[in-house]
């Protein structure tokens, strides 16, 4: 068994410090009943927690380590670029660099503003989109997870395309109601939402890949059904790509499926592991942003000289090929589990697009919430703390993806593997 004083002593101090220990509710580790595991250091795809104890890591600081821990060609331009000084509140070159390569790699960005986190950027675009029509409700889908803004923290009402309820107290009632909450993956009500709503829809707000309800692709045609909806009403289509983008494919989700937003929201990859967001798309659109339009956004440390840096260099550093060799280990790997899931009778759906991957343990083809819903909870608790044990650091949450790194090796994937039969193994049924 390892050992994890360090971490246990280190929370019961942390407890009394911040709101559960934390600086973000699922570090708490609650779903899968264990005390929270505190990192020291970690390099390539391996993490070191504070006991010593050492992790191939698919967390990845949740998305943004597509090149693994403290990539040094990374590391090296941080270095360089901090002893120039951190932050000016004035314009810098590097900020041009990288909004230069989002331009060239993402098809629908044409003008890009950098903001400071992923909730920052879909708050944005959402001020953007509704300033731009004059109009104020929104259409989002169960299960997407777009930060905490306000008009984003909302859950379904009751029936379909009904009026959202607030997911959390301090969200307003007043606000809730303008967002409308439908099933993913479920064109029929987004049809009838137009219907009922269509003059009134700034904007709908979808992951393309939805990777908040565990790995969730969209089916068929759903989003180009949702371009040539939005498309007829005047409604605003917004990708959330803060966890897709760079990491579906080299020019996000929608360049692997070749369907164009109005604007597109960054995060995780953008900042390769520093603090970024980004909001950009149509330059038509976006000239309504302060100060060219009168659409305000602002941010004392947006554009930021390091986190810019470590952008940039993280993006520089992918090719396409980058993302064929991350997406052969991908196969491997679920390939894995799927030998597992069978020599052990477990009930296993495997989702993935691109390095996100989605494992859900039921027997039913996950294609929204309510699926992801049938998940054996219990068994996922098991086989989180057995991998944790085999030393596989994974989300600790059954509603989250796991994500790959160029920095993970084949001998990675085969260590996993192994991880993965023993852990089966043991799932008390
Ligand atoms: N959108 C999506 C799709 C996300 O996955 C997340 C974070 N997991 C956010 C927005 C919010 O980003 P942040 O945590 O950086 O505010």
């Amino acid at each position: 068994m390892k050992n994890f004083q360090n971490s246990v002593d280190a929370y019961k101090e942390a407890v009394d410090l911040m709101p559960g220990g934390v600086n973000s509710p699922v570090r708490a580790f609650k779903s899968v009943g264990m005390s929270p595991i505190f990192m020291e250091q970690g390099k390539g795809s391996k993490i070191v927690d504070i006991d010593g104890n050492e992790y191939i890591d698919y967390v990845l600081s949740w998305g943004p380590l597509i090149l693994g821990h403290a990539d040094e060609r990374v590391v090296e331009k941080l270095k360089e670029t901090a002893a120039k000084g951190t932050s000016f509140g004035a314009p810098t070159i590097l900020e041009n660099k990288l909004a230069q390569l989002v331009i060239d790699r993402v098809p629908s960005i044409e003008m890009v503003r950098m903001v400071n986190s992923g909730t920052e950027a879909t708050m944005s675009a959402l001020r953007l989109a509704r300033g731009y029509t004059g109009r104020d409700k929104i259409l989002k889908f169960e299960g997407n997870y777009h930060g905490h803004g306000d008009s984003l923290l909302i859950k379904a009402g009751s029936g379909v395309a009904t009026l959202g309820l607030p997911d959390s107290p301090g969200v307003p009632e007043s606000i809730a109601r303008n967002t409308i909450t439908v099933p993913y993956n479920d064109v029929e009500s987004v049809r009838y939402a137009f219907e009922n709503f269509g003059d009134d829809l700034a904007a709908v707000i979808v992951e393309p890949v939805s990777g908040n309800m565990g790995v969730v692709p969209p089916q068929g045609n759903f989003l180009q059904e949702l371009r040539n909806l939005t498309e007829e009403n005047g409604t605003v289509l917004i990708f959330d790509e803060v966890m897709t983008g760079f990491r579906v494919g080299y020019n996000c989700a929608q360049g692997h499926f070749g369907v164009t937003p109005d604007l597109t929201c960054l995060g995780k990859v953008i900042g390769g592991g520093l603090p970024v967001g980004a909001y950009g798309g149509k330059r038509e659109i976006m000239e309504k942003v302060a100060p060219v339009g009168s659409i305000y956004q602002a941010g004392t440390l947006s554009g930021n000289p390091l986190a810019m840096t470590a952008g940039y260099e993280t993006l520089n550093a992918l090719s396409e090929s980058s993302y064929d060799d991350i997406n052969q280990k991908v196969e491997r790997l679920m390939e894995g589990f799927r030998q597992a899931a069978e020599e052990f009778s477990i009930p296993l759906q495997i989702n993935r697009a691109g390095s996100m991957v989605g494992v859900f343990f039921t027997d039913e083809p996950v294609i929204n919430y309510e699926t992801a819903q049938n998940s054996n909870l219990d068994y996922f608790a098991q086989y989180y703390r057995a991998m944790i044990e085999e030393g596989v650091f994974l989300p600790p949450s059954q509603f989250e993806g796991l994500f790959l790194s160029t920095a993970h090796s084949d001998e990675d994937i085969t260590k996993t593997i192994e991880a993965v039969k023993k852990a089966f193994a043991k799932i008390n049924k």
